[in-house]
């Protein structure tokens, strides 16, 4: 069977993911729960041998039930720690609902503002992924925006966010304008003094440039910028590499108050060892291809 670019082979049951830099995966599948087509992207969500249910977008993992939440405690409280306080938070992206969640965990935020492109993968993750969003989507102090996060940027008013999350798909999809020097230029404007942007920039060993070339953006437009690692297992990158711009606080300096209770991966330790850069990673800002 063959949808749309799809390989599942009928003999084994295995899910063929699209090629990545270097190698493809091939996923156990247990059971293909929706597939659609939206106005954006392809998306599938599938019941995955040892990884659970997960979200495909594009033929490209975005999340999994067995680790998202190392991620998308890594995206969230390390930045919402190393702030004195956040009442105003923007995410971009996020349509599986996992930053959302996180940040709903934080009683002192008063707005969150999420802007996501496609209301389909919204949809489809409540349907499907519900432990993902877990309750989150229901949180009164949330709006949600159903536009393009570049677009919406250029409309934000100035000083407005405390934090902007960018949980966005890879560069090379919809989200590429979202890793261009002036989406950078639209959110240092948007931010409040103190405030910052994270955002997902792949993996700093199979991306290298890619994450060098984001970096050096950053740089360009950011008083403080740099990068956090946290392990990844079902994007098989081994380190998940985020990028963050600073308007004055510097994350790297470890919390400043005490993230919520319960979290599973996030600690204060957690926040510091994040920004440890062993010697094969330093430079990554010169890193150029080849
Ligand atoms: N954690 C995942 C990763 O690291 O690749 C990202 C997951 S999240 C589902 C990605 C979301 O970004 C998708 O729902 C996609 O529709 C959304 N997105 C892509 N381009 C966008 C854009 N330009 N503006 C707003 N949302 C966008």
């Amino acid at each position: 069977m063959s949808q749309a670019g799809w390989q599942v082979d009928p003999e084994s049951g295995w899910l063929v993911e699209s090629q990545t830099i270097g190698f493809q995966v091939r996923w156990r599948l247990l059971r293909l729960l929706h597939h659609e087509r939206s106005p954006y992207q392809d998306i599938v969500v599938a019941e995955l041998d040892r990884f659970g249910r997960a979200l495909f977008l594009d033929r490209i993992l975005q999340v999994a039930e067995m680790d998202e939440f190392i991620y998308h405690e890594m995206l969230v409280h390390v930045p919402l720690a190393a702030l004195p306080a956040a009442r105003r938070v923007l995410i971009i992206g996020g349509g599986d609902g996992g930053t959302l969640r996180e940040v709903t965990r934080w009683p002192d935020v008063e707005e969150i503002h999420l802007v996501e492109l496609d209301e389909a993968v919204v949809r489809v993750c409540r349907q499907w992924l519900p432990q993902v969003g877990d309750g989150a989507w229901d949180d009164p102090r949330l709006k949600i925006h159903y536009a393009d996060g570049y677009a919406f940027l250029q409309e934000a008013p100035a000083g407005t966010y405390d934090a902007i999350l960018v949980d966005c798909s890879d560069p090379g999809t919809p989200a590429d304008t979202l890793y261009s020097e002036t989406f950078y230029r639209l959110a240092d404007r948007a931010l409040a003094p103190g405030g910052f942007l994270v955002q997902q920039a792949l993996s700093p060993f199979i991306h290298r440039d890619v994450l060098a070339a984001i970096l050096r953006r950053l740089a360009g437009v950011f008083s403080q910028s740099g990068v956090y690692f946290c392990p990844s297992i079902a994007y098989l990158i081994g380190l998940q590499a985020f990028v963050w711009g600073s308007k004055g606080t510097n994350p790297a300096a470890g919390p400043a108050r005490p993230a919520p209770g319960g979290t599973r991966w996030y600690t204060p330790e957690v926040h510091r060892a994040a920004f440890i850069v062993p010697p094969a990673l330093e430079n990554l800002q010169s890193a150029t291809s080849g």
